[in-house]
């Protein structure tokens, strides 16, 4: 008989999930595992909300800023193998977020995400051709790709799903690529987005 060496006492599980009650950042009210997230755009984090302090603060030009929750892809514009290399990202995923004037690529690396700023007019280039890069609110919203044998996956999501791609980066890397565990975790990300992105037209 197997014993789940895994399990712990309930009064340890009980103190854990106590220890990780999030609250809402603006106000201090419990949330629910599933919240919203506002970005702080005056010290560039994220912040949990609770459904008010997220109704409040629209996507607009105000310190925070809501996160949106729609991730959509585009079914009639794939991103090419070409397209990939052309960013000169050698990762095999990576996201890209615009805030003010900048592009910003954050690439996995063993000392987590590391930031490049794209050269000017690259982006602008490509989203000509794939309105979808276009179509990512600056600061809240990330444009993801994922390269694979078959192609490049391309994804507009919400920008908290990069700090949770970025955890998964600091938390799981080992080795020169990222190991098994790393790429199990991300594929799990990845199928989730897929399962969630509706088509942009
Ligand atoms: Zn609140
Ligand atoms: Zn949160």
């Amino acid at each position: 008989m197997s014993v789940d060496t895994g399990s712990r006492p309930p009064a340890a599980a009980r103190d854990r999930r106590f220890a990780r009650q999030e609250r809402c950042e603006l106000c201090g009210t419990p949330v629910a595992a599933r919240h919203g997230h506002l970005v702080d755009t005056g010290r560039r984090g994220l912040l949990c909300a609770c459904r008010a302090c997220f109704l409040l603060c629209p996507a607009g030009k105000t310190r925070y800023r809501a996160v949106p929750e729609r991730y959509l892809w585009d079914p009639r514009r794939p991103i090419a193998r070409l397209d990939w290399r052309e960013l000169g990202i050698p990762a095999r995923f990576a996201f890209f977020v615009h805030c003010g004037t900048r592009v910003t690529a954050f690439q996995p690396g063993p000392a987590g995400m590391v930031e490049t700023t794209l050269p000017p007019g690259l982006w602008a280039e490509l989203a000509a051709a794939h309105p979808l890069l276009a179509t990512a609110e600056p600061d809240v919203e990330a444009i993801v790709f994922r390269g694979r044998a078959c192609g490049t996956d391309c994804f507009l999501v919400p920008v908290d799903v990069c700090y949770r791609l970025a955890g998964a980066v600091r938390r799981y890397w080992t080795g020169g690529d990222g190991g098994p565990e790393l790429h199990e975790r991300v594929g799990e990300l990845f199928a989730e987005i897929e399962q969630r992105a509706q088509p942009l037209w």
